[in-house]
């Protein structure tokens, strides 16, 4: 039996330090049927991030030029920098085939949900705000007003948790992967996405 899939768009947001990112990159080793979207941003690098792998970091007047050509299928200012994911590549990706994982806040998301029904929308929890904080300042990224930002922009984005198909808490880091990647197998199998062709011999 031959297979034909048609491209699934994943989006993943949650609150800043809930682990987001450890998971996706997780994911993106364990399934190489999946890329990864890379977001334009105006905020600076943190240590040991790769320009054109994990964002690519722009200025103002460069996001400003993307803006006036339509090149984001969304963009947000998320605590106080502005983020935006590349149209063409979403588009490329989906018509090849491809399986595309964005990691972008609630804002972007409902957009794109709005936009492309069929997205796979999955917020990831943590186990608590006490949690949280504390990862941020262990992650030891962002200087301390950053974190007091982004934990109290936390409230907000987890209200908007209803619009999202799934939700996983990211408690222990195993056991989350195992569910999002259980999310993630069911997900390839549904019939709008899996054309099974059966041939007689
Ligand atoms: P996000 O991308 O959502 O901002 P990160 O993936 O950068 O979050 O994770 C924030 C911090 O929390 C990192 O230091 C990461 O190693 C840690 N972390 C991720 N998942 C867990 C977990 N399940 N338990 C404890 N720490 C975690
Ligand atoms: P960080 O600065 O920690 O990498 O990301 C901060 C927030 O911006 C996270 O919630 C992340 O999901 C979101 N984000 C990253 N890229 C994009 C994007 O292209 N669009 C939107 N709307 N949010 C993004």
């Amino acid at each position: 039996m031959k297979e034909k899939r048609r491209g699934m768009l994943l989006v993943v947001s949650g609150p800043s330090g809930t682990g987001k990112g450890t998971l996706c990159e997780r994911l993106l080793r364990s399934d190489p049927t999946i890329k990864f979207g890379i977001s334009s941003t105006t905020r600076k690098a943190r240590e040991g991030e790769i320009d054109g792998v994990h964002y690519r970091f722009i200025d103002d007047a460069q996001f400003d030029a993307m803006l006036s050509e339509d090149a984001f299928l969304e963009h947000a200012t998320v605590h106080g920098h502005r983020y935006g994911t590349p149209r063409m590549q979403v588009e490329q990706a989906i018509e090849q085939g491809d399986n595309i994982l964005l990691d972008i806040d609630p804002q972007g998301a409902l957009n794109v949900m709005d936009k492309m029904p069929e997205t796979v929308s999955i917020f990831i929890l943590p186990p608590s705000y006490a949690a949280l904080r504390e990862r941020l300042h262990t992650r030891n990224t962002d200087d301390p007003e950053e974190i007091l930002k982004r934990l109290s922009n936390a409230y907000g984005e987890v209200r908007l948790l209803k619009h999202y198909q799934y939700a996983l808490v990211n408690d222990q880091l195993d056991q989350a992967f195992s569910r999002l990647s259980a999310i993630i197998l069911a997900e390839k199998q549904r019939t709008t996405r899996y054309f099974p062709e059966i041939y007689d011999e």
